[in-house]
């Protein structure tokens, strides 16, 4: 990868149907380093959808081999990780609200420990660096080396544009802690808002982070979570033009 090259990361917030799962592959997988999906979503309210579980990880391993492409879910409790061990995935992250949770993140990472599974850990919720530098110091406790961090914003009751308020001065914040670790920037959780995708991408790049995580659905009106912000895979492909980075 040179010096200027984004690592880029796609694909559905969550996984509904193996299907879905397929055509957003098939259509993107030559512009990714790294296709992502939820497999078991943290969602706010009971009702709404918990994602596929085991089921989308027999998908993924099918999946992973046929196209020869990376995937990377989100992992919450140790169960999960053992589950994405048996399936042989070689990524995962711990999402934004399990950051800030030093059990769940201590469980996480024993689970991992000594395995080569790369790690990213995404920013907390809360505006509060210290959740962030914990987290990854828990995990680098536990030996896991390749580790990367998710930019997803943090909440703000002030905030109106976005979903989540960028808050690129803490991001200049953990630079000056963290000087090697890559960041990330998921600019579909920072606006929540297709629309405003381009602007935070852009901005990301001038910050010169190290790659992008964007949410990507094969059918985003009709998506099981986050459809505001879901673009399709044919909307992707143009960010990225528009971007100048594939
Ligand atoms: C996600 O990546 O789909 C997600 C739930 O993000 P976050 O943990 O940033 O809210
Ligand atoms: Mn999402």
């Amino acid at each position: 990868m040179g010096e200027n090259k984004k690592m880029i990361i796609a694909g559905p917030c969550a996984i509904e149907t193996k299907s879905g799962l397929l055509s957003v592959v098939k259509e993107i997988h030559n512009k990714v380093d790294v296709i992502r999906g939820g497999v078991w979503k943290a969602r706010t309210l009971p009702k709404n959808y918990p994602g596929k579980g085991e089921e989308a990880l027999k998908w993924i391993h099918e999946i992973q081999k046929k196209y020869n492409i990376l995937f990377a879910i989100e992992v919450g409790t140790k169960s999960h990780v053992e589950l994405a061990l048996k399936y042989n995935i070689k990524i995962v992250w711990i999402g934004a609200r399990t950051t800030s949770n030093p059990f769940a993140v201590q469980e996480i990472a024993e689970a991992l420990y000594n395995t080569d599974t790369e790690i990213w850990i995404k920013n907390p919720i809360f505006s509060n660096l210290d959740l962030w530098f914990g987290a990854i110091e828990r995990v680098r406790l536990n030996k896991l080396e390749k580790i990367k961090v998710i930019h997803r914003g943090f909440y703000s009751e002030n905030e109106k544009t976005y979903r989540n308020e960028p808050r690129w001065d803490l991001l200049d914040r953990f630079r000056l802690k963290y000087p090697n670790i890559p960041i990330i920037c998921d600019p579909s959780h920072i606006t929540g808002d297709k629309k405003l995708i381009f602007n935070i991408a852009k901005k990301a790049i001038q910050k010169n982070i190290n790659g992008l995580m964007v949410e990507v659905h094969h059918n985003p009106d009709n998506a099981l979570s986050d459809k505001k912000q879901q673009l399709t895979p044919k909307q992707f492909i143009k960010l990225l033009a528009k971007l100048n980075l594939k």
